[in-house]
């Protein structure tokens, strides 16, 4: 059966939460778990968080990690169709997610500015990262491009308007595994923590939307997420009613 086959060939079961957390103690078998810097010493992960679609997917992974005494950076974009993180609940999800002692970073989007030369990059990169860092009340110093092409590959130096650039040749140099539209790009993560160890550095790229509590196919976990959050969005609105007293009407009765 093709589900069958789309199950096996793009490893639907690898990205369970619960398979995140053994995924993350094997590789603590093997390696140190550091921070995004201009020099990263061997026998190092670098865990990156791009948060695309989620910023309660993100917490969510958070809290795992920090129950594993593990610190990542998650990447936040300021211009995604779907999150806001400056609404009170993200907010205070971000806030959390930095209490835990993880970093933020920042997740930009050419496409959003319509930038096509460097001095563009630079003005639009200081601009939004300026934003970040007053919102947050941080300093930001690392970002990631949102949704690469060849015009944001061509950017390969190690920092771009004073962040550091995650694509730049020096972390092309390092082992890279990312789970980019929901399944393995490169090599299987469970596959690059088996020894012998295939990379003395790695930078691995997770998108916390892309696992989830069962195993389903990537399409189907973002139909999750959507529904879930227009759930949420329903009953804050039944609850918004409710706190001010006013008539919740329906076809037939009134909450
Ligand atoms: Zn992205």
């Amino acid at each position: 059966m093709k589900t069958n086959s789309n199950s096996q060939q793009f490893h639907f079961h690898d990205f369970t939460l619960h398979n995140y957390v053994s995924l993350l103690k094997r590789a603590q078998e093997f390696y140190n778990f550091e921070s995004f810097t201009d020099s990263i010493p061997p026998g190092s992960i670098i865990l990156r968080h791009d948060i695309d679609l989620s910023i309660l997917h993100a917490f969510k992974m958070a809290q795992i990690e920090e129950m594993l005494g593990i610190k990542a950076t998650y990447f936040v974009q300021l211009h995604s169709e779907f999150y806001n993180p400056l609404d009170k609940t993200n907010f205070g999800l971000l806030r959390r997610i930095l209490d835990m002692g993880h970093k933020l970073g920042l997740h930009f989007d050419t496409h959003f500015w319509g930038i096509n030369s460097e001095d563009q990059l630079e003005k639009f990169i200081s601009f939004d990262k300026e934003l970040l860092e007053n919102i947050f009340e941080i300093e930001i110093d690392v970002f990631s491009f949102h949704n690469n092409n060849e015009f944001t590959l061509q950017w390969s130096k190690n920092r771009i308007a004073g962040l550091i650039n995650v694509y730049s040749s020096y972390f092309k140099e390092m082992g890279y595994c990312s789970d980019s539209v929901g399944y393995w790009r490169y090599d299987r993560l469970e596959d690059i923590l088996k020894p012998p160890l295939k990379f003395d550095r790695l930078q691995i790229l997770i998108h916390p939307c892309w696992w989830q509590e069962r195993a389903l196919p990537p399409r189907q976990r973002i139909y999750n997420l959507i529904d879930d959050n227009n759930t949420y969005l329903k009953r804050l609105w039944d609850s918004t009613l409710k706190q001010f007293g006013a008539k919740n009407i329906d076809w037939e009765e009134i909450y």
